[in-house]
């Protein structure tokens, strides 16, 4: 890891660039911004990680980009920043950088670089387009002439507009295209020929991307691209020496994601359609065959977690490896042969590759004992439901810490951020998801805020790094209530109670509307829609009427409407102002029992001697509440109450650790106190 050392550089000092900054964007410089602009800097320059705890309105982005671009400006070298969202990345490219970049022009005495790096398969590939390499269409597709005329309607809108576009990035394709089509005009890293062979290696889109991203000063890209970064032997992001991981509470779960590979039927299918032309027909069929028997298997095992492989579906799981391993074989190595057939042949092998590996991977899951293994196994699939889904078996980590500390940790210095990062008063719980030991002492707390109640834990035996709790600027025992209603029963699992959706009603009656209710499943926010339309006059929108974005668009505009929806919801809403002064949570939000993921982790945290529940289910649940918490308070001047329909926040033993990993609302369990709050805020807001 490199440590920046020695004299300092004629550059100004990254406080003088943070006034320079703010000034230039028109803010105000806030202390928490001073302190983790300062703590970034420190971290740099020393080597030591850093995990900030940065509340909403802290203006955080310019608190890490200041010191990262003076360092980069600094050192001729390339920082990264990582989100987990496309809204956050959007803001940094769009917003945030070419203001800061202008900004600092002056005193840095040239312009500030910055380039967005995506993953390959987001970029259009020239050469396809122009040898015009198509996937071969699915059987059931030749059948279904609508969709074949569709897929080629968007496909030929793609190969013009790849004349058009600059960048060839998906994103900047309005309206989109569907999935399949854009499978037909792109590669995955695995598929892509290499510049050096590609005919149109020079003029390729994701060429030219790492290309630029390889000279800028700063790299906005994502936490998928991160994993895949740390996963994969060949290298993905440009050099760098420092990263910065916005968003930093969803680390885990996109790194596990990155991470989790998938073997259907269908997968097999297309790898067999890939390298039928070029292999002994016979050696392909073998393996069309043994997908079939999968599928076959699929439909007798168990949906679920699998802790043992059954014997038919291992049977059939080995029988796909060892085709897959034959196709492969049968294909051979890379010949010296013309771009359009070096394409199909890199296609057919990266999706055999991938069959093959899964399989492999599959099987080597259970070689473990269990409370030894290292990744979780589980199946998919219901064609009998209403909305069937094919089956298939995933393999998934069950635990990232390892790769992180070693393959971010290990190689750059990496500075966490989020509003959400301190759990239960300590960094720790999140620390150690991402491989870092327990942070001694170093740990510094803010008064007033969660890292002020329970000192951390004391071995050390990895990477140093230091805790950082800068607060928030909103005062939220002033402008923000805490009510559980301890009253009501415990939800059940047959939806929302009566006495519940009653609760619900008088609360929104009181605060007029401005409603934003957030629930742990779909099936309760369609119950508690329907009931409430029935008995309110407000209009309730509902996740899933109209594309989410546009729904929150129509709940910002009218302060009478409610917004009712689930997951994406507790993180996506940003609506500051009247339009929203109360938050509405059906249940805490624990994963569901039957998460293959979440419980088996729990289990391999119980085998080595942990409370599983706290560790694995009490965490989750304690970093989406604080998200959804969040909701409330959008800027300094938010006003409002969260009201928590889930008495055991109040009753459970664990209810402390929850309360101690949100924003310090003024907490109560009365209801009429509540309603009167929220009326008055209701006459108080402008018409
Ligand atoms: S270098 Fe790879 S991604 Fe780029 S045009 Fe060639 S094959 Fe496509």
């Amino acid at each position: 890891m490199r440590v920046v050392t020695g004299a300092r550089s004629e550059l100004p000092s990254v406080r003088e660039l943070l006034t320079h900054a703010v000034a230039a964007v028109g803010g105000t410089e806030r202390d928490g911004q001073v302190r983790m602009a300062d703590a970034v800097d420190h971290a740099i320059r020393t080597g030591e990680h850093l995990a900030v705890q940065a509340g909403t309105g802290t203006g955080k982005s310019l608190a890490y980009l200041v010191p990262a671009i003076r360092h980069a400006v600094e050192s001729e070298t390339t920082v990264v920043v990582s989100t987990a969202t496309i809204a956050l990345q959007r803001q940094l490219v769009d917003r945030d950088l070419p203001r800061l970049a202008k900004a600092l022009k002056k005193p840095l005495g040239a312009e500030p670089t910055f380039a967005i790096l995506k993953g390959r398969r987001n970029y259009l590939c020239l050469h396809r387009v122009h040898t015009g390499v198509e996937d071969e269409p699915e059987d059931t597709a030749l059948f279904d002439q609508f969709a074949v005329s569709r897929l080629g309607r968007e496909v030929k809108r793609l190969h013009e507009w790849s004349s058009d576009t600059e960048t060839g990035d998906r994103d900047e394709l309005v309206p989109g295209v569907s999935e399949q089509a854009w499978r037909q005009v792109s590669v995955t890293a695995k598929e892509c020929l290499g510049a050096g062979r590609c005919p149109v290696g020079d003029d390729c889109f994701a060429e030219v991307a790492r290309g630029e991203a390889g000279r800028a000063n700063i790299v906005v890209t994502n936490h998928a691209l991160l994993a895949i970064d740390a996963l994969q032997e060949y290298q993905v992001l440009p050099d760098h020496d420092v990263t910065i991981i916005d968003e930093a509470h969803e680390l885990v779960d996109r790194v596990t994601s990155a991470a989790t590979a998938d073997l259907s039927p269908a997968m097999i299918s297309t790898a067999t359609r890939r390298c039928a032309r070029l292999i002994d027909a016979d050696i392909a069929d073998r393996l069309l065959e043994t997908g079939e028997g999968l599928s076959l298997m699929l439909e007798d095992a168990p949906v679920g977690r699998l802790d043992t492989l059954p014997e038919a579906l291992g049977a059939a799981v080995v029988a796909v490896r060892d085709a897959a391993h034959a196709c492969l074989t049968a294909l051979g190595s890379d010949r010296r042969e013309d771009p359009e057939e070096a394409t199909k042949r890199k296609l057919a092998r990266s999706a055999l590759d991938d069959v093959h590996d899964t399989a492999v991977r599959l099987l080597e899951a259970f070689d473990e004992d269990l409370a030894d293994r290292k990744d979780v196994v589980w199946s998919t699939g219901d064609r009998y439901s209403a909305n069937p889904r094919p089956p298939a078996l995933h393999v998934a980590p069950l635990g990232v810490g390892g790769l992180l500390r070693e393959r971010v940790f290990g190689t750059s210095t990496t500075v966490l951020t989020s509003a959400t990062l301190a759990l239960g008063g300590t960094f720790d719980t999140l620390a150690r998801q991402w491989g870092l030991p327990p942070s001694p002492e170093r740990a510094e707390k803010a008064a007033g805020t969660a890292t002020d109640k329970a000192p951390p834990s004391d071995t050390d035996t990895g990477p140093r790094w230091t805790g950082l709790d800068v607060g928030s600027p909103f005062d939220y025992r002033r402008n923000g209530i805490l009510y559980v209603a301890k009253h009501l029963p415990p939800p059940g699992r047959d939806g929302l109670g009566e006495a519940t959706l009653d609760e619900i009603a008088e609360l929104i009656e009181a605060a007029g509307g401005r409603t934003l209710g957030l629930f742990s499943s779909m099936r309760a926010a369609k119950q508690a829609t329907e009931e409430l339309r029935e008995r309110l006059g407000h209009p309730i929108l509902c996740q899933g009427d109209d594309s989410t974005s546009l729904l929150v668009n129509k709940f910002a505009e009218d302060t009478r409407t409610c917004l009712f929806g689930t997951l994406s919801l507790w993180q996506g809403v940003d609506v500051p102002g009247p339009s929203l002064s109360l938050v509405i949570v059906d249940r805490l939000p624990f994963p569901r029992p039957d998460d293959p993921v979440a419980s088996a982790r729990q289990r391999a945290v119980e085998a080595r001697g942990g409370n599983g529940f706290l560790t694995v289910a009490a965490t989750h649940a304690a970093l989406l509440l604080a998200q959804g918490v969040g909701r409330l308070h959008r800027s300094t001047s938010d006003r409002g109450v969260v009201a928590v329909l889930d008495s055991r926040l109040a009753t459970a033993r664990y209810g402390g650790f929850l309360r101690a990993s949100l924003p310090p609302l003024w907490p109560t369990q009365r209801p009429d106190v509540v309603r009167d709050a929220l009326r008055r805020l209701d006459a108080a807001a402008p018409a």
